[in-house]
This record gives C-alpha cells, sequence and structure tokens, in this order.
C-alpha cells in the first residue's frame, strides 16, 4: 500500500472548535483526508513536510446550516426552476464550490428540487465536481401551495405527510425539512403556522424512526410553538411576524423552544444584505422593511440565546440577495446577539456538525475529515478574519480560494 499524501499546516495559532480558545505553537498534520493530529509543531516526526502558515489561524472549514443550492442569490427568488433537475444539479454544484472558495467546507441544503442536490452531492463525492460537502433535505416538505412548493414537496393530511417524509428519504435525504408556517413564497402568509401540530409529530416520528433529524421554518410564534411540542430537532429563522408584517416577540413561544432543546439556525445576516443589495426596480418602501427587520431580528435573536438555545450558523444562500459567500457576516451577526467569541465560531463549526449528526467534520482532532480553513489573523480577536481565508482544505484537499479583502 502506498502511504498517503502527509502533510503538517502550522499557523500562528489554532482553534480545533472543541473549546473556546486558540493555541500557538500546534501543527495539525493531515493524512489522505483525515486528520492524523493536532500536536505541538516541535513533536512532528521528521520527515513530514510542513507548510507554514505565519499570520493565520487554522480552525475546521466553516459549515452553512442553510442554504438553497437551486437559488442564485442575486435577488430572484424560484426564476431558475424553469430549469430542468439535471440544470439545477449543475447550478447546485456551482453554488457549492462557490461556498467552497470563501471557506465553507460543508453546506445543509434546506430545499431544493427533484435529484438535483443529491446529484450533486454525489458528483462532489466522487471528485467530479469541486466544492463544499453537501448534506441535503431533497425537497421540503410543505402544505399544498405552501412557502416553498415549487421544490416539489408540496404534502396534504396524515398519511401524505408520512408518504412525504418516507419519499424524500428514498430520494436520498440526510435530513427532513418542513415549512412550518408561510414565508417569502407568494400567496404564502409568513405569521400563519402552516401544519398542524398533529401533522408536524407525524412527520417528526417517521423521520426520527429513519434515523433522520427534522428542522421546521418558522416565521412566527404560533409555528414555533407547535415545533416545539411535535418534538422537532431544530428551527430555521426564528422570526415573530405578526399580521401584515408586523413583529412582536412572544416569550412563551422562546420557552417552548428552550425547554424542548430546539436549536435554532441563524439566518440573521439576510435581511441586512437585502436592505444593501435590492435595486432600483425593487420597492423603496420594502427597503426600510428590511431595515427594520435587522434589528427585530436581532432583537429575537439576542432574547432566544439569553433563554439557553443553542444558535448554529446558517445563511438561507440563495435565497433573496445572499449569495454563498457570507458565513463572516452570519457569524459576526451571532456575536452581535450575545454569543462569546468562542461559542460563535463553534455555532459555525462544531456545534453545527454535532447538530447535523455530522462528527466526522466540523472540529480538527485525530480522525475527523481534514476539512480546514487558514484566516488571517485571530478570528476569536476580530470576527472578521472569517473574510480574509488564505488556505481552504476540503477532505485533506487544497481548495482554490476566493480572493478576499
Ligand atoms: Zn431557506
Amino acid at each position: 500500500m502506498p502511504e498517503e499524501p502527509s502533510v503538517a499546516y502550522v499557523p500562528d495559532r489554532v482553534f480545533t472548535a472543541l473549546d473556546d480558545t486558540a493555541r500557538e505553537g500546534l501543527a495539525v498534520w493531515v493524512e489522505g483526508s483525515r486528520i492524523r493530529a493536532v500536536v505541538p509543531s516541535a513533536e512532528l516526526p521528521a520527515g513530514v513536510a510542513v507548510e507554514r502558515l505565519p499570520g493565520t489561524t487554522v480552525m475546521p472549514g466553516l459549515i452553512d446550516a442553510h442554504v438553497h443550492l437551486n437559488l442564485p442569490g442575486t435577488g430572484g427568488r424560484f426564476e431558475p426552476l424553469v430549469e430542468d433537475d439535471a440544470t439545477l444539479a449543475v447550478a447546485a454544484a456551482a453554488n457549492a464550490r462557490a461556498a467552497l472558495v470563501s471557506g465553507v467546507t460543508t453546506v445543509r441544503d434546506c430545499g431544493s428540487r427533484g435529484v438535483s442536490p443529491f446529484a450533486a452531492r454525489r458528483a462532489i463525492e466522487l471528485g467530479w465536481s469541486e466544492g463544499a460537502t453537501i448534506w441535503a433535505a431533497g425537497a421540503a416538505l410543505t402544505v399544498p401551495k405552501g412557502h416553498c412548493w415549487p421544490f416539489g414537496g408540496e404534502v396534504d393530511g396524515v398519511d401524505g405527510c408520512r408518504a412525504g417524509v418516507r419519499a424524500q428519504k428514498a430520494a436520498g435525504a440526510d435530513f427532513i425539512k418542513v415549512i412550518g408556517s408561510g414565508g417569502g413564497t407568494d400567496n404564502t402568509v409568513s405569521w400563519l403556522a402552516a401544519f398542524p401540530t398533529e401533522q408536524l409529530r407525524v412527520i417528526v416520528d417517521e423521520a426520527h424512526g429513519l434515523g433522520l433529524k427534522v428542522t421546521v421554518h418558522c416565521t412566527c410564534a404560533e409555528a414555533m410553538r407547535r415545533a416545539a411540542a411535535a418534538g422537532a430537532d431544530q428551527v430555521e429563522h426564528a422570526t415573530f411576524y405578526t399580521e401584515g408584517n408586523g413583529f412582536r416577540i412572544e416569550m412563551d413561544a422562546i420557552e417552548a423552544m428552550a425547554k424542548a432543546g430546539v436549536v435554532v439556525t441563524s439566518t440573521l445576516a439576510i435581511s441586512a444584505l437585502q436592505a444593501e443589495r435590492m435595486t432600483t426596480s425593487d420597492d423603496p418602501a420594502q427597503r426600510d422593511t428590511w431595515r427594520r427587520m435587522v434589528d427585530n431580528w436581532l432583537e429575537g435573536g439576542r432574547l432566544m440565546h439569553e433563554a439557553g438555545i443553542v444558535h448554529v450558523a446558517g445563511t438561507d444562500a440563495g435565497w433573496r440577495y445572499c449569495d454563498f459567500q457570507e458565513m463572516a457576516r452570519e457569524v459576526a451577526c451571532l456575536r452581535q446577539i450575545g454569543l462569546g467569541a468562542g461559542e460563535s465560531l463553534r455555532a459555525a463549526t462544531s456545534t453545527s456538525a454535532r447538530v447535523m449528526a455530522m462528527d466526522a467534520t466540523g472540529a480538527l482532532e485525530a480522525g475527523r475529515y481534514a476539512d480546514l480553513i487558514a484566516v488571517e489573523g485571530d478570528p476569536l480577536a476580530d470576527v472578521s478574519a472569517l473574510g480574509r481565508v488564505r488556505l481552504v482544505v476540503h477532505r485533506g484537499r487544497p481548495a482554490p480560494v476566493a480572493v478576499a479583502g
């Protein structure tokens, strides 16, 4: 057996994401696709190739816990879905590559159509396409003509819910995504819950019976209450819309999620991106609405963090004006709602891996995949370092790096 290629990365400091500190003097020793060891660089055996990375911190590659690989993040919404699934698979692979070159080594796809996310996932696994590892839900389950229906996941009634979970599992789903309220799809209502609790419970029970975790899109308090009551593992967005796009935080919904141990995916940066990147052809009144939304969403996030809810970082890339390279911004939002420096980096790495049941990535320790990045500076001292990625290694192989600030 030929030996696997081996290299030790020696930066100024290493953040393993197993705790909240970065340490100097360490080397991350990679062999093949895995981490062989994280050891004091002085203890590396003679003959191991060393790549010095002065001025940088080496840390796990980022995990974006909420993306839509079919969509471009250029302001349109479902427009690409006029194309067939094969074309959408190519789009998905291209978006996974855009994520990778910005330092995101894993993306969790929260809704795409047909075989497209699974085909892109397979092409990347085979090495035919270079991109972030894909963890995919397939089509998000939704009520007839509910939010995200263009992805093809409409289900109706208890039997339909059960069949929907089985269909996504059979298609290759790594987890189940459910649309628990309306959202940004035309003719759906963000402040109204979609599935009754009984149906959510059927989805959760069926999914758990198949070994799949369940996350629920929730943009109103009632949807969060139902998700918590149904035993869902996770909630996406967790925003508090009220009638007419108003906003009112309802603490009992936060407490219900905290008590049930529901994890929240943040998606906090997208409202600011929307306000900044809207073009003149967009309605200017909408821009003010989005600006107001920024503060509302941050306030909700702060209260959830205070209540003890665990956050993971997700951008909603692909949707609206959020592209696939915004994780630095999302983690900065997590700092704003009160997560500590190490806690916010773990929300984008090891905590996310644990919540997604992807323990083979997300931290730097012997045996895990060599998914890692080197960023300029110290991201614990200055979170903007995440935007200055100097090296990306995915499954042991160096990838190109996006030109960044
Ligand atoms: Zn989404």
